[in-house]
């Protein structure tokens, strides 16, 4: 955000700035669920809902995890503002002080805000010599007494990794010896996923652990709806209830109006889902093949989100900045391209860059890079 402030400021100054920063679809909210959000301010929307949310949306919401593989029922489910609240609903009621909280790194900028917000200590283990995926050896490694959570994100922001069933399997079979860890699953990004690789939900992949797993998912990534604010959640009964109780004392309902929206999002047609899908893939496969023209440039393609996450350690230098935290600032003032440095997401040496964007501003961002790595 930070990066994308001053992006605007020097496009407020005229500058044609290319922006690689941003981390929500560029698409606008499928038009069938703004209409049902019209229908539903004709009638009696302005009121309280029920704190977990309608009975609808909670309904469409088990149901969707329940196609996932993931056992759900509305009663287990609680509907937040976005799945930023429900995760951070989850870490409040879950984690008491000096509890350890296990943070695969890279990781999305909240975790570690949200885990000592409640208390605990973030504890990283660092995936980057493993393609981003997390292995059983380092998960094990980073466990002690304390361990209270761990968290997931797959498909990953900001790296794109994506586990694999086995990948997950292999997880839970680590995590068997230890029944007092709670998965904390963030599957925001589920419907972004591209060529071979396919979304799995981990309670779906280890059944065995779904009772001590909540997993958490929202429009806001696959709907086009980051501005709504619907996210929602499921996880064993007492962890849920705890959840409704701190969400009521917080915030109570999620905005009705919005609930209205994403019941539509997730009752109604898929199409559009789809198309963002192919969409993004396309400028994927662009903004990759881009990026490999650009010499000491090293990068995992990714298989899901939005993102590219590139090793930029072999570039750092004097000249273009001796981190990546240098060398973006350097690249958005020299080249007016805006991206994200690494040291956000616990990555140092690596950029974040966002392909929500259009065409020609990939080709026209990878080539200003490749102009100020030249
Ligand atoms: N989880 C991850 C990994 C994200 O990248 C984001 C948004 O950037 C969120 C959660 C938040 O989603 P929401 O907008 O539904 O709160």
């Amino acid at each position: 955000m930070a990066v994308d402030a001053k992006a605007k400021a020097l496009r407020a100054k005229g500058e044609r700035v290319i922006g690689f920063g941003i981390g929500e679809p560029d698409f606008d909210t499928p038009a069938h669920i703004k209409e049902a959000a019209k229908r539903a301010l004709d009638g009696r929307i302005g009121f309280y809902t029920p704190v977990a949310g309608t009975m609808e949306l909670r309904e469409a919401a088990a149901a969707a995890f329940r196609a996932d593989g993931v056992p759900a029922e509305a009663a287990r489910v609680l509907i937040s503002c976005g799945a930023k609240h429900a995760l951070y609903n989850a870490l409040m009621v879950l984690v008491d002080d000096a509890d350890e909280v296990v943070i695969p790194a890279p990781f999305w900028v909240s975790y570690p805000a949200m885990v000592e917000a409640a208390g605990g200590v973030p504890v990283y283990v660092d995936t980057s010599a493993d393609r981003f995926i997390l292995t059983p050896e380092k998960l094990l490694g980073a466990l002690t007494p304390r361990t209270k959570v761990v968290v997931l994100n797959s498909p990953g922001n900001p790296s794109g990794a994506t586990h694999s069933r086995e990948q997950f399997a292999a997880l839970g079979e680590a995590l068997a010896g230890h029944p007092g860890v709670t998965v904390l699953s963030d599957e925001i990004y589920q419907h972004l996923v591209y060529e071979g690789a396919a979304f799995i939900s981990f309670a779906a992949a280890c059944p065995a652990l779904a009772a001590r797993t909540v997993t958490v998912n929202g429009v806001s990534k696959s709907y086009a709806m980051t501005g709504w604010r619907i996210g929602y959640a499921t996880g064993a009964k007492d962890v849920v209830d705890a959840m409704i109780r701190f969400q009521s004392h917080a915030t109570s309902n999620p905005t009705a109006i919005a609930q209205a929206a994403a019941l539509a999002a997730l009752t109604g047609p898929r199409e559009s889902v789809e198309t963002m899908r192919a969409t993004f893939d396309r400028r994927r496969r662009l903004m990759t093949s881009l990026l490999a023209d650009i010499p000491g440039l090293a990068l995992h393609r990714p298989d899901g989100a939005f993102y590219c996450f590139p090793d930029v350690r072999a570039l750092l230098g004097p000249r273009t900045g001796r981190t990546a935290l240098e060398f973006a600032t350097q690249l958005l003032e020299r080249e007016r391209v805006a991206c994200v440095p690494g040291e956000a997401f616990g990555g140092p040496g690596f950029l974040r860059l966002s392909y929500a964007c259009g065409d020609a501003d990939i080709e026209e961002g990878c080539a200003r890079m490749k102009k100020y790595v030249g």
